[in-house]
């Protein structure tokens, strides 16, 4: 059942049940007390006529009924008459008037016994009782028409039937109308969350109604703002590991098609023994690529698992240990290597910052074609350090920038698979920083030279 009919079902019954209550405590007091009016004044009645019989028996002879019954007609005729109904019994023998009830008519000695009863839709009253009139025992009957009591309490209740159903019916109309305003919001409540199940991570329930039901629609909203942040980030995963995926396989087919053609050669044709090196010579530096590109992958894939420690470490010693590795082969390209570093020391991973560092000068290296100059400068920040590695090679397109830093992307492919490179050095270097709560910048000039800044922010020991 909807929460609109449960209301309004409601309201109408306590109204009713309410109303009804009042009515009929309301109806039975007035009732009541019309009736006790009623009694007194046929009380004072009959008390009245039962004097007007003891006197005019004291006076008379005591025998003869014909004076009480003069008294009894004058008292009928003398104006209004005070009763419906009078009735003299002197036992069995009837002395004055008819027509009252004789069963309800059972006396008590000395009082007077009051009693309702009915006669088709008239309702009567009536009072017996005995009456001494001069030495006389006489049965003093009367009865009082009392149809208006009811007739009055009949009226009051068709009154408050007609009232109850204006009550019921303004009731049921303003609850409606409040179960609707109440209703409202959770309607749009509802129709939001059935499109955010739908699949519409936009939807949002737009409610001002100024309390709890807005308070729900608000959290209900900032959920769905989450939701959605969540979506959009698995999203982009998804379609990053696609991107993943589909760069690896086009990877790993470039240097198996080489290895299966020239392996192929080889066990077919009678080749020179200078054809048959040239073609193990491919095979060979072929396969050193797929080893660099599993070994590679295997770091990246290491460092998305792994959670690494951060040692206090020195930049500078850090630095030497780097230059003491690339300068041999930087040497032997004529490319000189500088360095400087601040004094203190930060929060890193040794191993790791060393690896991003010979990646980024090795980058640099290959960035050259007849030597250059590199510089590592190493510089302690409030948040941990930064490491730039600047170099005047052939440097970037800008239009490279923002995805220099993706796995497999090259600027120029040809080159880089010549120098051996993979293309996931800079994504080694990326996860790296971001393992240390950084990020890596890229800036550069075309011909002139290239500024990668790893920013390391994972504090100052
Ligand atoms: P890998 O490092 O996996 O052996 P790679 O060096 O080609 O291969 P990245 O280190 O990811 O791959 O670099 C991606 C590309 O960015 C390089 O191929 C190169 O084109 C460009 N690049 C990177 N560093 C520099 C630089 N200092 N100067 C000019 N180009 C650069
Ligand atoms: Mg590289």
């Amino acid at each position: 059942m909807k929460l609109r009919l449960k209301l309004l079902l409601g309201t109408v019954g306590l109204l009713a049940l309410v109303l009804g209550i009042c009515a009929a405590v309301l109806i039975s007091a007035s009732f009541d007390a019309m009736m006790d009016s009623q009694r007194a004044s046929a009380l004072r009645t009959w008390n009245s006529v039962r004097t007007t019989i003891e006197v005019v028996g004291a006076s008379g002879s005591g025998t003869d009924s014909a004076d009480l019954q003069r008294a009894l007609r004058a008292m009928e005729n003398g104006g209004r008459a005070l009763w419906d109904g009078v009735e003299l019994m002197e036992g069995e023998r009837r002395v004055y008037g008819a027509g009252v009830d004789p069963e309800a008519a059972e006396s008590q000695a000395g009082s007077c016994l009051i009693t309702a009863f009915r006669r088709g839709e008239t309702h009567y009253l009536q009072l017996s009782g005995t009456v001494s009139a001069g030495g006389r025992e006489l049965e003093l009957r009367l009865v009082s028409d009392i149809t208006a009591v009811y007739e009055a309490r009949a009226a009051q209740l068709s009154v408050f039937r007609r009232l109850l159903l204006a009550a019921l019916v303004i009731g049921a109309a303003g609850s409606w109308l409040m179960a609707t305003l109440l209703t409202r919001p959770l309607a749009k409540l509802g129709r939001a969350s059935r499109k955010l199940a739908a699949g519409d991570l936009s939807s949002r329930a737009d409610v001002k109604s100024g309390d709890e039901l807005e308070t729900l629609a608000r959290e209900f909203n900032a959920m769905a703002d989450e939701l959605e942040t969540s979506m959009g980030k698995m999203r982009d995963f998804v379609d990053r590991q696609t991107a993943f995926m589909g760069s690896f396989a086009h990877e790993l087919k470039t240097p198996m098609t080489s290895i299966i053609g020239y392996s192929d050669l080889l066990r077919r044709s009678t080749l020179t023994e200078e054809e048959a090196r040239e073609a193990a010579n491919y095979i060979f530096s072929e396969s050193r690529r797929l080893e660099a590109l599993s070994l590679k992958l295997q770091d990246l894939i290491l460092l998305k698992k792994e959670d690494f420690e951060l040692t206090p470490t020195e930049p500078r010693a850090l630095l030497s240990g780097v230059v003491r590795v690339m300068r041999p082969v930087l040497t032997r390209t004529g490319v000189t290597l500088r360095y400087r570093a601040g004094e203190g020391r930060c929060l890193l991973e040794p191993d790791l910052v060393k690896s991003l560092l010979i990646n980024l000068v090795d980058n640099a290296r290959k960035a050259m074609d007849n030597g250059g100059a590199i510089f590592i400068l190493a510089e302690l920040t409030e948040e941990g350090c930064h490491f730039s590695v600047t170099d005047n090679g052939r440097g970037i397109p800008e239009a490279d920038l923002a995805r220099i830093t993706e796995a497999f992307y090259r600027v120029d492919k040809s080159r880089s698979r010549a120098q051996g490179g993979v293309g996931l050095g800079l994504a080694l270097c990326d996860e790296i920083a971001r393992l240390h709560h950084g990020s890596l910048t890229v800036r550069s000039v075309l011909g002139r030279g290239t500024v990668i800044t790893a920013e390391l922010k994972g504090g100052r020991a």
